[in-house]
């Protein structure tokens, strides 16, 4: 089969032809439909994250349909549409797993990491992580629904019952969670790049009240504000911007450092936490959530070999919305 390939001390994806992968007695074969392109995606290629597993078939963000199903497999069968997460693998039994709390596992195996990923024709998954998805939406609709709805709603729920919430960075995630916000009753503030005037046309487009550069202050302090751009300078300025007791969430795996500020931006009970991975429980609630807001991704598409393309726009900020590879 085709795949995009990282390899040792390359920045660059290799199109190669692989042995297509073998499916474990608990595990599923699936011919991939769609895999969205994640800014994590782009953190493992420029070596930001550190140690994944070499040579490496990177996404997280897949839809496919099962074409084999392991023998110690209950429950799912051959021609079903699934998708596969982030989060491809924990140890169940350690202190987080036991606790109800697997996104901290501290064995975990992620998909397009430490095991090999969607960007290619097909992928095996742990039959236990995967979620049966709609078997008529349009996969390429579905596909960054897997890492950026999914880990985004997890930072949305962090957030708590926020009336006013800024999302600092409009890409894949602000944009799904803008439509679940506004189907909820919710107001959204958006922050982009200073400048980006597309960024904030889309970002009005897609529900926010009001939008502008992240260099700029609300008219009414936030009650809570998640970053989604990987840029510690926001934390900071997102503090200032939300009310007494508010919470700023860093919904991102990675971040540059955190300037240093004065402590009266954090005092009156302000709060700063980070969000990472994701649980089954949170795709639960998630999925059916996004069918009944109705959410609609916005997508660019590219082809499986155009990779290292999707990988570039999405660097340079170049899109409104989520990429997506098709086999
Ligand atoms: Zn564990
Ligand atoms: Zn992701």
């Amino acid at each position: 089969m085709h795949a995009m390939v990282l390899h040792e001390g390359t920045a660059k994806l290799r199109y190669e032809d692989v042995a297509p992968p073998t499916c474990g007695p608990e595990q599923v074969r699936i011919a991939i439909e769609a895999c969205g392109v994640c800014r994590t995606d782009l953190h493992i290629v420029d070596a930001e994250l550190k140690d994944p597993v070499l040579p490496l078939i990177p996404g997280h963000e897949i839809v496919g349909r099962i074409v084999q199903v392991g023998r110690d497999v209950d429950g799912l069968a051959v021609g079903q549409r699934v998708g596969v997460p982030w989060l491809g693998r924990t140890c169940g039994h350690c202190y987080y797993c036991e606790a109800g709390r697997e996104n901290l596992c501290d064995a975990p195996g992620f998909t397009g990491y430490t095991l090999n990923g969607g960007y290619a024709e097909e992928c095996v998954a742990d039959a236990g992580y995967v979620f049966a998805i709609s078997g008529d939406a349009d996969p390429v609709g579905l596909a960054p629904l897997l890492c950026a709805g999914l880990i985004g709603y997890r930072s949305y729920t962090m957030a708590g019952d926020a009336q006013r919430l800024g999302f600092y960075g409009f890409g894949a995630a602000a944009h799904i969670l803008a439509q679940i916000a506004v189907w909820q009753g919710r107001e959204v503030c958006a922050f982009t790049k200073p400048g980006d005037n597309a960024g904030q046309d889309f970002a009005r487009a897609t529900g926010a009240i009001w939008a502008a550069g992240s260099n700029e202050a609300p008219d009414t302090a936030l009650d809570a504000a998640i970053i989604f751009a990987p840029l510690g300078a926001l934390v900071p300025t997102a503090l200032k911007a939300v009310r007494k007791g508010g919470r700023v969430v860093c919904a991102g795996i990675h971040m540059s450092d955190i300037p240093s500020f004065p402590y009266a931006d954090l005092w009156h009970e302000r709060q700063i936490m980070s969000v990472a991975n994701l649980t089954r429980q949170d795709g639960e609630a998630f999925f059916p959530l996004a069918e009944k807001a109705g959410v609609q991704t916005h997508t660019t598409l590219y082809a499986l070999k155009d990779a290292n393309r999707a990988l570039d726009d999405l660097r340079k900020g170049h899109l409104n919305g989520a990429a997506v590879l098709v086999p």
